[in-house]
Order: C-alpha cells, then sequence, then structure tokens
C-alpha cells in the first residue's frame, strides 16, 4: 500500500512522450504534471479544455498571434508569402503560426557555449549564454532577453491558462512564453523554442 512517490524521469519521459494525451509544450509542463497526479477523468476533462481551447483560437481573433498577423506592429514586416521563402518549414511554423517544437529536439536545448543567441526571423540579438540555464524542460531557457530584443503578449489560447507570449521586437516572430518559475536574479524562465534562434558562438582569441 502507500501512493507511489514521485518518480521524476519517468515523469519527464511521461511528459516528452504525450503519454496521457496532453501536448507536450513548454507552457503545459507544470500543468501536465500537476494533471498526471490526478485521476483519468480529470486528465481527460484537462486534455479536451485543451483541445477545445486550441480549436477555439483557431478561429477567433485577439489571440497571441494578432500584433503578427497585423503586422504594423514591428519594424520588420513581410508578407506571409516572403516569410515562407526565407524560413524553413519548422522555423515558419513557430515563428508566424506560434507552433511549439517538440520538446528536446533542438541542439540548442544543451548549447552552453558562450554566444548571443539571435531571432531566426531577422537576426536581432535576443540573449546571451550568460542568462542561459538548464530548465529541464527540452528547451532552451534563459533567466533574462537583452534590453530592448523582445516583445510579449497575454496569451489567452488555452481556455483555463492565461500565459505571457514572448516575441521578436523588430519582426514579431514568435519565439515562446516566460513564466514566473525561473532561477535568480529575476526568477523569469523564458521558455524558448529552439528552431526560432540561431546561435552564434563567441569568437576565442586563441582559435
Ligand atoms: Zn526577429
Amino acid at each position: 500500500m502507500g501512493p507511489a512517490g514521485p518518480r521524476l524521469p519517468d515523469r519527464e519521459q511521461h511528459f516528452v512522450n504525450g503519454a496521457c494525451g496532453l501536448a507536450p509544450r513548454p507552457h503545459m509542463r507544470v500543468v501536465h504534471q500537476r494533471r498526471c497526479k490526478m485521476n483519468r477523468r480529470t486528465i481527460m476533462t484537462g486534455a479536451l479544455a485543451a483541445l477545445a481551447a486550441t480549436v477555439t483560437a483557431r478561429f477567433l481573433p485577439g489571440r497571441a498571434a494578432g500584433p503578427n498577423k497585423a503586422g504594423s506592429a514591428f519594424e520588420i514586416t513581410r508578407s506571409d508569402e516572403d516569410w515562407r521563402k526565407r524560413l524553413t518549414p519548422e522555423q515558419y511554423r513557430v515563428l508566424r503560426e506560434h507552433d511549439t517544437e517538440r520538446a528536446g529536439s533542438s541542439p540548442l536545448d544543451k548549447e552552453y557555449r558562450p554566444g548571443i543567441y539571435h531571432c531566426a526571423g531577422c537576426d536581432l540579438p535576443l540573449f546571451t549564454s550568460e542568462t542561459k540555464f538548464d530548465s529541464g524542460t527540452g528547451w532552451p531557457s534563459f533567466w533574462a532577453p537583452l534590453d530592448g530584443a523582445i516583445g510579449t503578449a497575454e496569451d489567452r489560447s488555452y481556455l483555463f491558462l492565461i500565459r505571457t507570449e514572448v516575441h521578436c521586437r523588430r519582426c514579431g516572430g514568435h519565439l515562446g512564453h516566460v513564466f514566473p518559475d525561473g532561477p535568480k536574479p529575476t526568477g523569469l524562465r523564458y521558455c524558448m523554442n529552439g528552431v526560432a534562434l540561431t546561435f552564434k558562438p563567441k569568437i576565442s582569441a586563441t582559435g
């Protein structure tokens, strides 16, 4: 008898696999882990709510994608066709359609060399390696962006979850979300899609 204690590695794997049907997205991780402790009915309810929210979001204006679609609020604006030509299909889905890459799919998650992370859409420098940390989520995470590099918007694409969406200040490309559960000194966790970033390592003086 007695409940099985939480075994983090298994739960992590469970999450990554999306085994209970909840999409393994950065912003869902905390909620997911909470739900996974609940009964099947709760999990199903949560999954259905998330699905309904996703479907609803597709047909409602005012989603965090709004500023991107409007285009006029940003310094760099391009037609949808132009973006498609310039970006890989994966980059396009994340940057222009607010998709989320699969956890652990980006090599930048484990990139810890000194250097700068740029926007994959317009090359604006966004983060430095000095603020990068291993969040264990499978997505590149930082505790602060470079000054003036990003913009944020309220994201209500999930019915019961209001999140803060993060995008490139210059081109509006969707990067990820920011959560208040990061490390010191800011306590923030910028959970980024690696495919939305390009990494430029610092050139060492010794070559
Ligand atoms: Zn950009």
